[in-house]
């Protein structure tokens, strides 16, 4: 029970001092506590710390969680991972936020499968701002027709971009990230989340505008599985 509830203190006061330094007000950022790969039982420990917003990456793992999770009524569940095609549904239904979105079809499917739900689901576009040829993201130059694509689906919501950057040059990426966002905004000015930072990088994420970041590690310890 303790150690969660001693991590998650420990990342708010990095995530507090970090602000600091950016000259940011804390309200500005969000923690999302990242839970692929751990259990509902540690879930549930970080719930009972006061934490409320999860990150999963494993659709099948996240939706036993979830279901085995029901009763925490006000927690919100954020899909991070990778998207195939034949999974949407089971994010349509069963989260309220998707990080990484990144093709035409999956907009489709999200949607259409988003239908019967009163709330839409909140998107943001993964970029792929390290510009690697194998990872996943959307090209830069392809942000605005994406953003206008979910503009126009009924059941989904424009929120903001996501970014995991290369593990060396995350400063530049980050600032890059800051800069399409601050000019995606112009176009859209509705959106107000910019996702990124994790356990390693975090104070260097919220310098440059992150809203949002993703931590696992340093909340939950290792992950045994390296399944990515
Ligand atoms: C696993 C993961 C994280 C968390 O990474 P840590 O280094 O454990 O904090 C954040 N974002 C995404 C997309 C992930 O897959």
């Amino acid at each position: 029970m303790t150690h969660i509830k001693n991590n998650l203190a420990a990342i708010k006061l990095q995530i507090t001092q970090a602000c600091e330094l950016a000259n940011r007000s804390i309200d500005e950022v969000c923690l999302l506590a990242v839970s692929k790969t751990k259990s509902a039982d540690l879930i549930q420990q970080a719930y009972d710390s006061g934490q409320r917003a999860f990150g999963e990456s494993y659709i099948q793992e996240a939706v036993e969680k979830i279901q085995q999770l029901t009763h925490l009524n006000d927690i919100s569940w954020h899909f991070i991972g990778p998207i195939q095609s034949n999974k949407t549904r089971l994010i349509a239904e069963n989260f309220s936020w998707v990080h990484s979105v990144d093709r035409e079809k999956i907009i489709y499917r999200l949607n259409e499968q988003r239908s019967n739900q009163d709330i839409p689901l909140n998107v943001c576009l993964q970029v792929n701002i390290s510009d690697e040829k194998a990872k996943s993201g959307i090209n830069v130059n392809e942000l605005e027709r994406y953003a206008s694509l979910i503009e126009q689906a009924k059941h989904l919501t424009l929120r903001g971009l996501m970014a995991i950057p290369k593990k060396n040059d995350s400063s530049e990426s980050f600032h890059k990230m800051a800069e399409l966002f601050t000019k995606l905004k112009l176009s859209h000015p509705s959106i107000d989340t910019l996702s990124m930072g994790m356990s390693g990088d975090l104070t260097e994420a919220i310098a440059n505008h992150s809203t949002m970041v993703r931590i696992g590690t340093a909340i939950f310890g290792e992950r045994e599985i390296a399944k990515e």
